[in-house]
């Protein structure tokens, strides 16, 4: 373990986007080991090192690529000084991503009126990010958990495309305004 460990937040998302887990081991195995390359060529940039020591890249297996690929699923989308966004690890459809504050805010409820310039922003971001890949803001379900309905615990919005194309189980867990997932509009509406 290293004193890295002692600045790092309990919460996943600051550390995504604080870039603290440069250090920390993203996948370990038997086999291998995986973790984010100290000086990043892009946003993200991992190095998948066997255990064993293997002399040079000959030695990579099929497996280890299939590990990387999956991996690539948090690659930073967009990020600005207020808000970062990366796709969700359990897609619900086609696309799903979500868009989160730097800043740690523990959920939708804890917002107050000197949030809704962020929540707008965040709300924004996620449509230029349909609209990059060419998926329509109509057909899109957006929102956020209603405490104590949730996974993690920052501040997410939720951006799933196409809506229509979303299986059952997801449009309960991301059900419209209701109790544990609201939208958008929602939020805003009690922050004014
Ligand atoms: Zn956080
Ligand atoms: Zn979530």
């Amino acid at each position: 373990m290293t004193s890295n460990e002692i600045e790092k937040s309990n919460c996943i998302f600051c550390n995504i986007v604080n870039k603290l887990e440069s250090t920390e081991i993203l996948y370990e195995d038997e086999d291998v080991c995986v973790f984010r390359d100290i000086k990043p060529a892009s946003d993200f940039h991992i190095l998948t090192i066997p255990k064993r020591h293997i002399e040079d890249a000959k030695a990579l297996t099929t497996a280890d690529k299939n590990l990387v690929n999956k991996l690539e699923s948090t690659e930073i989308l967009y990020e600005d000084e207020d808000v970062c966004v990366f796709r969700d690890i359990k897609p619900a459809s086609d696309f799903h991503i979500l868009t989160i504050p730097k800043r740690h805010i523990e959920d939708a409820k804890a917002l107050t009126t000197a949030d809704k310039n962020l929540v707008d922003r965040m709300l924004c971001v996620a449509k230029e990010q349909l609209a990059k890949n060419n998926l329509s803001v109509d057909d899109a379900r957006f929102g956020y958990h209603w405490p104590p309905f949730r996974s993690v615990r920052h501040l997410h919005l939720h951006t799933i495309a196409p809506e229509s194309k979303m299986g059952l189980i997801s449009r309960i867990i991301f059900k419209k305004d209701s109790y544990w997932f609201v939208s958008p509009d929602y939020v805003d509406s009690r922050l004014c």
